[in-house]
């Protein structure tokens, strides 16, 4: 169900415009307003989710859907390689908490993250 205070449900009911690549029934991608890479975009349930730990606890096929998305993105945009992140908890860096999981591309990228 929507939740009205929540950014991202906004994005996905068009109430917040964003810079939208591919929208299926059940996930959006988006340009994140903020890149950290020449592409960054986010990959989100168009259902609200406080987190991915929550969607894969109550829809976790959709988990793979959001995986398929990516890569299917990735792929057309010519991404021989990309990262995924999911941040899940303010500790670890998540600020929006409508599930996402983060894909970046278009450089390198060391690991472990800095
Ligand atoms: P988190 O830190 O929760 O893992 O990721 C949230 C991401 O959402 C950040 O990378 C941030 O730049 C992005 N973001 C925050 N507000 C907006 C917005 O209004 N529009 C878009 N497109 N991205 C946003
Ligand atoms: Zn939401």
């Amino acid at each position: 169900m929507k939740d009205e205070s929540c950014l991202f449900c906004k994005i996905v009911s068009g109430d917040i415009p964003a810079s939208i690549v591919r929208k299926t029934d059940r996930v959006t991608v988006f340009k994140d307003i903020a890149p950290e890479a020449p592409i960054h975009l986010l990959v989100i349930p168009n259902q609200h989710f406080a987190n991915m730990a929550e969607v894969s606890a109550n829809e976790p096929a959709l988990v793979g859907e959001m995986i398929s998305v990516a890569d299917q993105v990735a792929t057309e945009l010519g991404l021989s390689s990309y990262r995924t992140n999911i941040n899940t908890g303010a500790g670890a860096g998540q600020s929006v908490f409508h599930a996402h999981l983060h894909l970046l591309g278009g450089r390198a990228f060391g690991w472990p993250p800095g």
